[in-house]
């Protein structure tokens, strides 16, 4: 964000950095004829990120507020992801047993560590509160739950209740948290909810916390803040009713949106973390200490989906580049494109950023169904085969979630810093490309006759 040219809003670091990465990406071979699809990651803007969060809040807390920002693991669930955003001194939010894991693996303390889902099973919640990991409760029912394992065992855990504030929808339905039928949580405004939540709280001193988390891609950040506006009068309305600070931290959840049109990184933090400071003042005095669990906002930008152009041909007139990128790598754009449209740069065979007239042309991919085009009818210079096409802003819910359609391979993902005199660059490998073996193993290679002796 420091690289931001305000004048212009472009983000001369984040593309500069990106070039270099794809050149010598292209170069080492990490993407070419034996690898023809790869994911990068920008550690220097992943970090970045991490430090315009942190510093966006410490401006708006009073001094000595306790902040946990814990990164939502299902954004990019890469181990060496979550170990990078730990050592800059973000935590994690986890919705599965599996995403537990992967913060376990990364090293993420369980201090740092928060348990939200909706469909958390007894076994789940009992090695939360062994742990001491902090639990965000979803429902009545699982109240009940975890009243029986509170009750059976002493526990660390910080513990809360997800609140639905039923604020409206923003422009992506199957993303909107905070309708008044969504899935999530206990919804504020239905018919005795509200009283039902403050007596819940009255008959259990141990419960400490409220959740919510309201925004997403496509809900504006006013619609956001009027989400944590309504838990913190609810915090303040049930404190009241028990006489104490009964409930002493907020997590307000994340959902902060991207911006997918340019490089510019917008909204930032420090403009949500004003808004919210103006919309919500009582909640940054020092009375609260503060959650939060962006996932999107952190990573999107630092990612790159770079894919070889097997063949470019043209249909009905209209030319079209036929990737190694499509829906397995971009499940969301291929399938509801409308929604999540996806910035596309050429490069040249060299991997160098293509000069030439821009030319309206499909990108498709390589899955066997028509609609598998990461963009339809998209102006950029003609791609030929032997070029590479790169989908930007894919860092988040993207290459890190692969979708084995077609049992195509999940690619290798590769994290880089930028040559400090504009060249070349250096890469680890985050995850390794999948192998053909791994896909039959995985696919019941090992039990061919299973179904021959039923
Ligand atoms: C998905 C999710 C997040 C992260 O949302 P982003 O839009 O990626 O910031 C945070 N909290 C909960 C409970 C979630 O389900």
């Amino acid at each position: 964000m420091a690289s931001t040219d305000a004048s212009t809003g472009s983000n001369t670091g984040l593309s500069t950095r990106r070039d270099q990465a794809v050149h010598a990406a292209v170069e080492q071979g990490l993407v070419g004829q034996a690898a023809p699809v790869a994911g990068l990651l920008d550690v220097t803007g992943i970090r970045a990120s991490a430090a315009s969060l942190r510093a966006a809040f410490d401006a708006v807390t009073a001094p000595g507020t306790e902040v946990l920002h814990a990164f939502a693991v299902k954004a990019t669930p890469l181990v060496p992801v979550l170990r990078l955003l730990h050592e800059a001194g973000i935590g994690a939010e986890v919705a599965s047993p599996g995403e537990l894991a992967l913060a376990r693996a990364a090293g993420v303390p369980p201090t740092r560590t928060v348990l939200d889902s909706p469909a958390k099973t007894g076994a789940e919640l009992r090695e939360a509160l062994a742990l001491g990991i902090a639990v965000n409760a979803d429902n009545p029912q699982e109240l009940a739950r975890i009243d029986a394992l509170v009750a059976s065992a002493p526990t660390r855990s910080p513990i809360g209740v997800r609140v639905n504030p039923q604020i409206g929808a923003g422009s992506i339905g199957a993303l909107s948290t905070a309708t008044a039928t969504s899935k999530f949580g206990v919804a504020l405004r239905d018919e005795g909810a509200r009283d039902w939540v403050v007596q819940a709280y009255l008959d259990r001193p141990w419960l400490t916390r409220l959740h919510t988390h309201s925004g997403s891609q496509g809900v504006p950040l006013e619609l956001m803040a009027q989400g944590v506006r309504a838990a913190y009068e609810l915090a303040e309305e049930i404190n009241r009713a028990a006489g104490r600070q009964q409930i002493d931290t907020l997590d307000i959840g994340g959902g902060l949106p991207v911006n997918f049109a340019s490089d510019e990184e917008t909204p930032d933090y420090a403009t949500y973390a004003g808004l919210l400071a103006a919309t919500v003042p009582g909640l940054f005095d020092g009375r609260y200490g503060l959650v939060t669990e962006f996932g999107r906002s952190l990573l999107a930008k630092h990612g790159t989906i770079l894919a070889l152009v097997e063949y470019a041909k043209e249909s009905g007139g209209r030319p079209i580049a036929v990737t190694h990128a499509g829906v397995q790598v971009a499940t969301r754009t291929v399938y509801a494109p409308a929604s999540w449209p996806l910035r596309i740069a050429a490069y040249d065979a060299k991997g160098r950023p293509k000069a030439g007239p821009d030319v309206a042309q499909d990108v498709a991919g390589p899955a066997c169904f028509s609609g598998d085009l990461l963009a339809e009818n998209h102006a950029l210079p003609l791609l030929e085969a032997g070029d590479y096409a790169a989908a930007l802003d894919t860092g988040a819910y993207y290459f890190a979630q692969h979708y084995s359609y077609n049992s195509l391979v999940r690619p290798g993902v590769y994290g880089f810093t930028a040559g400090a005199d504009g060249v070349g660059a250096r890469f680890a490998t985050v995850r390794a490309p999948q192998t053909v073996e791994e896909i039959v193993a995985e696919s019941g290679g090992d039990r061919r006759s299973a179904l021959l002796d039923l």
